[in-house]
């Protein structure tokens, strides 16, 4: 198993964040057309370099500050659309099949665009990103979520904005920013909201902060999905034994089968876990609960799908069969209709799998 080898099999990504996938060319056009000039490199490779730095410095807070830069360059309807379509297209070279991308709209308004103007030109750039990728011989279908700040006041109207746009190429909901003194209930409403309206919505949750925001993202707002939720693991005990016991919580999030957006090298880079082999990942996959592989942030991580599988290969050793029960986990918890998950599930991922398991 290779890189190249990983690049050839479909891949399905839940857990990307738009601004964290920039191409470090794109931020430096992107500066230069609309006249930001607070950039920390005036080169790709060494604004790539800084990128990389400040997101290893091992605290979120540090981690987060580098989105200044990429937000920055995206509040024009040319600079979204711009990031989308290549968005999609990175996505695609790497093998990805189906991703779900997500950013907060209410970030990109500093240059009179509107809400609902934000998510049109974002969705024109997945769609053409989609075009041109199935034109390469790569399709590809990005689904987009829409993110609330966690520290702002904004979530409610970007729920409602979601259900608004959910025809049209937005799938789901998401809360976003630094955990600490920001418990998910502060948003009870837009949460209400979402459920009121069938719709479905992930939190990010159990990566700063340990279980009890992992509890709250559950049992008072009723996520579908966790953002992380690699602290899950405080709720676990005797992990080296045979039979590790599981706590309430553990429980209900292995019973009910709640998908864990599992990002390995940002959870190093954030601190949320010590190194990659101390990473919970495979203590879940081993407890069988719905484990997926995601990047989080390409750009300030240096990575994509297939590098991050080749990492949990090397450190666990992962076989082709292993990468395709993550992805099918991924796409069985798609927030897309049933019949569009099965449907890439049978006639991609595992067509694509069995010619790699031979
Ligand atoms: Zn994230």
């Amino acid at each position: 198993m290779t890189l190249a080898s990983i690049r050839q099999a479909p891949k399905a990504v839940l857990h990307d964040h738009l601004d964290g996938g920039l191409r470090p060319a794109t931020v430096l056009e992107l500066a230069e057309e609309c006249g930001y000039d607070q950039l920390p490199a005036d080169n790709a490779e060494a604004l790539a370099h800084w990128f990389r730095e400040a997101a290893d410095s091992g605290s979120l807070e540090r981690y987060l500050e580098t989105f200044a830069h990429t937000v920055a360059v995206m509040q024009t309807a040319e600079g979204l659309r711009r990031v989308a379509r290549e968005c999609a297209l990175d996505l695609a070279a790497d093998g990805v099949v189906y991703a779900e991308v997500r950013f907060a709209p209410e970030q990109h308004l500093e240059r009179d665009l509107t809400l609902d103007e934000v998510v049109e030109h974002t969705l024109e750039g997945f769609r053409e990103g989609e075009r041109l990728a199935a034109e390469a011989g790569t399709p590809i279908r990005v689904t987009c979520l829409l993110t609330a700040m966690r520290h702002a006041a904004r979530s409610r109207e970007i729920a409602e904005l979601t259900v608004r746009f959910r025809d049209r190429g937005v799938g789901g909901f998401d809360i976003a920013g630094a955990e600490a003194g920001y418990p998910p209930s502060r948003h009870l409403d837009a949460f209400e909201y979402m459920r009121a309206n069938c719709a479905q919505f992930t939190i990010h949750a159990g990566e700063a902060f340990g279980l009890p925001s992992i509890h709250e993202a559950l049992a008072f707002c009723g996520c579908d999905r966790l953002g992380h939720g690699v602290r899950i693991t405080d709720d676990i005990f005797d992990n080296d034994s045979a039979e590790p016991r599981l706590g309430l919580v553990a429980n209900y999030v292995r019973d009910k089968r709640i998908p864990l957006e599992l990002c390995p090298s940002s959870n190093v880079q954030t601190g949320a876990v010590p190194a990659l082999d101390k990473h919970p990942f495979d203590l879940l996959a081993r407890l069988r609960f719905r484990v997926t592989v995601n990047t989080d942030n390409r750009l300030m991580s240096d990575t994509d799908m297939s590098r991050e599988m080749l990492k949990l290969v090397e450190t666990f050793g992962y076989g082709w069969s292993d990468l395709e029960r993550f992805t099918i986990n991924a796409m069985k918890s798609a927030f897309i209709p049933f019949p569009d998950r099965l449907r890439i599930i049978d006639e991609v991922i595992k067509p694509g799998y069995a010619v790699l398991i031979g």
